[in-house]
């Protein structure tokens, strides 16, 4: 079933939302290389707390950090280790918060240090794939009109979509119905209405778009060990038009003073 927000529900949710986008900003200063992704994690989890919020990952599904670092060919659901990140490495860094009772789920890969103009180009086209599906997310349209256009892109370059994971319905818990997939066809599944609030995720592989598991259980990497990018805005429905509620300003700002 899917929970349609109140307009008041909606304006918590961006609070929550905000707070993982400015989590997100603490995390853009930091990241460097030599960097963990454990001194991230730390980061992150302080700034949470400082909100007045509780980390949305740490003990969701029995997950053990504040934040998913998902470092190359990991494609999502990395946990935070104490290897220092490298020059050239690519890393997704997923967030989510809890505020006054509502998640906020919010996913950036950054550049460390200088990396090919193979991963450049990844980045922008996942990039682009959250914006085209966001513009999607809009009344009269149905769910599989977000995943469909974000596949063409994605195809367009050669890229593969990931299949096993999806966006999804975000509010009083961090995963709800529906379901909102990187692929798909158009004029398919649940119509889109005032009140949806939902995660629109891209994961776009270089290659192919099978993954598998480490053996950790948690981390999912492509199948052929090429690069993945993963960018991710919560967004809600509002007078028919779709409102993100998360933001890369700090991201970018923190990222345009290095
Ligand atoms: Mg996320
Ligand atoms: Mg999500």
């Amino acid at each position: 079933m899917i929970v349609y927000k109140s307009k008041d529900e909606i304006e918590i949710m961006r609070e929550a939302a905000q707070i993982v986008s400015r989590t997100l900003g603490k995390v853009a200063e930091a990241i460097d290389i030599g960097v963990t992704p454990l001194e991230l994690d730390k980061i992150a989890e302080d700034y949470i707390r400082s909100q007045d919020a509780i980390p949305g990952f740490l003990g969701l599904y029995d997950f053990p950090n504040t934040l998913c670092i998902s470092i190359n060919e990991q494609v999502v659901h990395g946990y935070p280790t104490d290897e220092p990140l490298k020059d050239g490495d690519i890393v997704s860094v997923d967030c989510g918060a809890i505020y006054k009772g509502y998640y906020g789920d919010h996913a950036y890969t950054f550049a460390v240090g200088n990396i090919s103009d193979e991963k450049k180009k990844l980045l922008e086209v996942t990039h682009e794939c959250l914006n085209i599906g966001i513009e999607q997310a809009k009344a009269g349209n149905r769910i599989g009109d977000i995943g469909f256009h974000i596949q063409q892109h994605a195809e367009k370059h050669g890229y593969g979509v990931v299949r096993e994971l999806v966006g999804h319905g975000i509010g009083q818990t961090m995963h709800e119905e529906p379901q909102v997939p990187n692929y798909g066809r158009r004029g398919r599944g649940k119509k889109i209405k005032d009140g949806l609030t939902i995660a629109i995720e891209p994961m776009i592989n270089m290659g192919t778009e099978r993954v598998t598991y480490l053996d950790d259980n948690w981390t999912i990497v492509t199948a052929d060990g090429q690069p993945s990018a993963h960018f991710e805005h919560d967004i809600a429905v509002i007078d028919g038009k779709p409102e993100v509620l998360s933001t890369f300003k700090y991201v970018e700002e923190a990222l345009a003073k290095k």
